[in-house]
């Protein structure tokens, strides 16, 4: 996609195992646009007392999931106008996280989406074709089967920046998601310039992930999976814990 977001902010998941210093970065914010708590000022208020650098703003796209329906274009005007008053602060991207659509990489975002967000987590929150069919009534080799195939499609996809929490959405509804599988996706996204999402809730150990993620020379995004406050740079904090162990 058209890079409105500056690459330098992603980081190689050996630098981040190797200097033992984690960057004050958050990339995987919610706020009460959808399903998070806090708005978008809270965010701020929170991500500047913790002293955070650098955070995007990662709300999801399912239209079902918010409000308003015209609540994308004041969440980039709550945005835009705050990080300005704020410039001295901290660093803020406008991001969307958006969900697979097919197998081959497309997300679902509007045409007016794709032209304000300057990051994209892609995301497999459903799998393509479900329709009404739940992911916890799936066999497990089903679920397995569509979560590799949905974010294999989004390891090659042209529409984002990196992949959120891969594996989650088998494990958390079906069956813990294999870690063969999560490295080749790891793979095919490092190989198409994508980075990969180090994610405190769903990846555990985060070390472990980590380490897969430098054995295959990945880059990464931080990101809290924030809904609340109390988790807003919750990456952070997990990080230097296991790094500093
Ligand atoms: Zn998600
Ligand atoms: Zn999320």
């Amino acid at each position: 996609m058209q890079t409105k977001f500056d690459t330098a902010y992603l980081i190689s998941a050996s630098d981040l195992l190797s200097y033992k210093k984690v960057p004050k970065w958050d990339f995987h914010i919610h706020t009460n646009h959808t399903d998070g708590k806090a708005s978008v000022l809270q965010v701020f208020e929170k991500a500047i007392e913790a002293e955070l650098e650098v955070i995007i703003f990662t709300e999801h796209t399912e239209p079902w999931r918010s409000k308003s329906p015209h609540w994308f274009q004041s969440y980039v005007d709550e945005i835009v106008n705050l990080r300005e008053k704020y410039r001295n602060k901290i660093k803020v991207f406008i991001g969307l996280e958006a969900n697979a659509v097919s197998f081959d990489g497309q997300v679902e975002l509007t045409d007016q989406m794709v032209e304000r967000a300057e990051f994209v987590l892609g995301a497999a929150h459903r799998y393509p074709g479900l329709d009404t069919r739940k992911i916890a009534e799936l066999s497990k080799n089903e679920a397995i089967d569509l979560e590799y195939k949905t974010l294999m499609g989004l390891a090659a996809s042209t529409n984002i920046h990196a992949i959120a929490h891969i594996g989650a959405t088998c494990s958390k509804y079906c069956t813990p998601f294999p870690t063969q599988l999560t490295r080749e996706i790891v793979k095919e996204a490092t190989k198409n310039n994508i980075a990969v999402e180090i994610n405190p809730v769903y990846h555990k150990p985060l070390i472990h992930f980590l380490e897969m993620c430098a054995e295959e020379n990945a880059m990464t995004t931080p990101g809290s999976n924030a809904h609340g406050f109390g988790d807003i740079g919750l990456i952070v904090r997990e990080l230097e814990s296991i790094l500093k162990s």
